[in-house]
């Protein structure tokens, strides 16, 4: 990606570094509030995640996470985020007003380890999540060695995939989707509960498709091989690679973020056409 020298973010609070208060304070509700309603990038299981908060048993000292005393990143890695979220800022905000919407900008929180949230207590390892409780995205960078590592998908396009894909959950908060689609699925069976979020979880790469398509008309900030890496890293980390990898059988019925190939035709959808209206992924007959 061309990013260097391109705008940085305001929205960007970096409390990577923070230290971790006392440990061995119960984890509380809103942990498992975290766990359990986070748009999880990777799909984990819920349990298995729960457990991983246990048994790190942190606490944050929550007197200093209000956030504004958070510097921006100095870093070349934070501050290629932060260019990515002002990209996504721009975008989004012209998106908006098309729409004769007003875009609310998110705030994004850096962090290492653990951090405190508006939806409890997180632990990095419940990967990047978007809270609509405060309207902010939480990051913990070293996701994207373990994209890189673990997931088979390196690059700057498949990290700032990542980011869009979180910015998109949030684009969903300010449309109302989110909570639309909260709502159904309480009242439905765990399995079309999962196919919910799925169509949730597709219509946040759809939307990340959408950021990628006019920040590259915009600032040309695309370069070959871009769209390869981040139609890669959506494979990567669909379900049923995920079931695979793990060595789990392949259960559609428990999916929640959907499948690879899903993943990348949704965010092939966006990249392609940059109309967020295309990204309806409740009407469509399967996602
Ligand atoms: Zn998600």
């Amino acid at each position: 990606m061309r990013w260097r020298g391109q705008r940085e973010s305001d929205n960007v609070e970096d409390r990577r570094g923070v230290r971790i208060g006392r440990p061995g304070i119960a984890i509380g509700g809103g942990a498992l509030l975290v766990v359990l309603a986070l748009a999880l990038l990777t799909g984990r299981d819920p349990l298995v995640l729960l457990e991983e908060l246990d048994s790190t048993q942190v606490s944050v000292d929550r007197g200093d996470q209000t956030g504004e005393q958070y510097g921006a990143p100095a870093d070349d890695i934070g501050r290629f985020v932060s260019v990515v979220l002002a990209s996504t800022e721009d975008v989004w905000s012209d998106l908006f007003n098309k729409h004769g919407r007003q875009y609310r900008e998110p705030r994004l929180v850096l962090f290492s380890d653990a951090v405190d949230s508006a939806c409890g207590y997180a632990s990095a390892a419940v990967g990047p999540f978007y809270c609509p409780g405060d309207d902010k995205v939480y990051l913990d960078l070293s996701f994207f060695g373990e994209l890189d590592r673990r997931f088979g998908a390196p690059g700057d396009f498949a990290q700032a995939y990542v980011v869009a894909h979180e910015v998109g959950h949030h684009v969903q908060n300010l449309l109302g989707v989110s909570e639309r689609v909260q709502r159904a699925r309480q009242r439905a069976s765990p399995e079309e509960a999962n196919a919910l979020s799925v169509r949730l979880e597709l219509q946040a790469d759809c939307l990340a498709g959408v950021w990628g398509f006019h920040a590259n008309q915009t600032r040309n900030l695309l370069e070959p091989g871009d769209v390869e890496e981040g139609l890669r890293a959506a494979a990567a980390i669909g379900d049923d690679q995920l079931q695979r990898s793990s060595g789990r059988g392949v259960q559609p019925e428990s999916w929640t973020h959907g499948s690879s190939a899903m993943r990348s035709r949704w965010l092939r959808r966006g990249l392609e056409s940059g109309d967020m209206d295309g990204c309806d992924t409740f009407s469509a007959s399967t996602p």
